[in-house]
């Protein structure tokens, strides 16, 4: 549901003209974006997301991107002959699995970011959660959605111990953009893979983001009948955990969001990374996309 924008003169003036309030507010803030989904593997998209990250920084804003890798994870298991498996969401992570995940985040994905970023005129810095010991995790006990007595083996995958932000804040500081892979490492030095909505999340937590944003490869969160919720709140999401209305990938973004959002975050949102330029138009204009994610 790509939508195509075609605007008169006076329209985008006024449209410039109406970011200056979101400017002069969001001016010195910290943002976190998740980076995810199809938005991901079409580069005219990918040039797009990475003008938009540099805009923000511009204007004085200070953006931190956290990506995420499923289709591209998915292929390159493809090639050795792998098929990606998923209990409630999070991706079942063998050693093999992991080495791919690792090599595939750390390696491709977010370097492409990073280049991206620096072609659109900015700087990035790649990290994974191993540097600047940016985020320690375990393994992730996961315990049945229906059955709390039932335990599923997902291999590798991360439930996050701790994130220190010192190397974040200190590459910020320095005007630089941080693009994050979520990695995340163990006492032993072992690597976990960690599902990267549930990364931004806690990241925008610890560093107190004014918001999270976090895009995707659908209109939002949906209801039964596929109509896009524009705000939800703990209570309703409650609701549609219960009746299966939120399933797959969208269960650790929904938790994770809600999470932010109890946690201080002013405001989390959940758009349509496949609409050029989506992010601008829901953080500078009064264009809502989207679902916001309420606290209350
Ligand atoms: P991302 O790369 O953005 O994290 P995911 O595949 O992990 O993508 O999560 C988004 C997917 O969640 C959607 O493409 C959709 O298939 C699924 N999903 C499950 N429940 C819903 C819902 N209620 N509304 C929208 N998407 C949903
Ligand atoms: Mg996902």
């Amino acid at each position: 549901m790509t939508q195509v924008l075609s605007i008169a003169a006076r329209d985008k003036a006024e449209i410039l003209a109406q970011a200056l309030p979101y400017i002069r507010k969001f001016h010195g803030k910290t943002m976190v974006i998740k980076y995810g989904g199809n938005a991901m593997t079409d580069p005219e998209l990918q040039a797009d997301f990475a003008e938009d990250v540099v805009l923000l920084k511009l204007v004085g804003i200070n953006p931190v991107v956290v990506h995420g890798g499923g289709p591209q994870i998915e292929q390159a298991l493809n090639r050795l002959g792998k098929k990606g498996e998923f209990i409630q969401g999070m991706r079942v992570t063998d050693a093999e699995t992991m080495e791919v995940v690792e090599w595939v985040l750390a390696g491709e994905v977010q370097q492409d970011i990073v280049g991206f970023i620096h072609k659109a005129g900015g700087l990035a810095v790649g990290l994974t959660g191993r540097d600047g010991g940016l985020i320690r995790a375990k393994k992730l006990k996961m315990l049945d959605s229906k059955d709390p007595t039932k335990e599923h083996d997902v291999g590798q995958v991360g439930d996050i111990v701790e994130i220190s932000p010192g190397v974040v804040r200190a590459l910020l500081e320095d005007n630089f953009i941080p693009v994050v892979s979520p990695i995340g490492f163990g006492d032993q030095n072992e690597s976990y893979n960690i599902n990267a909505d549930v990364v931004a999340s806690k990241l925008a937590e610890v560093l107190q983001a004014e918001k999270l944003v976090l895009l995707t490869n659908t209109p939002g969160v949906l209801d039964k009948s596929g109509k896009l919720l524009t705000d939800l709140t703990a209570r309703q999401i409650d609701a549609l955990f219960a009746d299966g209305t939120i399933s797959g990938g969208m269960l650790p973004k929904i938790s994770g969001a809600l999470d932010a959002a109890r946690a201080g975050v002013n405001a989390v949102h959940i758009i349509d990374g496949r609409v050029p330029h989506a992010m601008l138009l829901e953080i500078l204009t009064d264009q809502a996309y989207g679902t916001m994610i309420r606290a209350k």
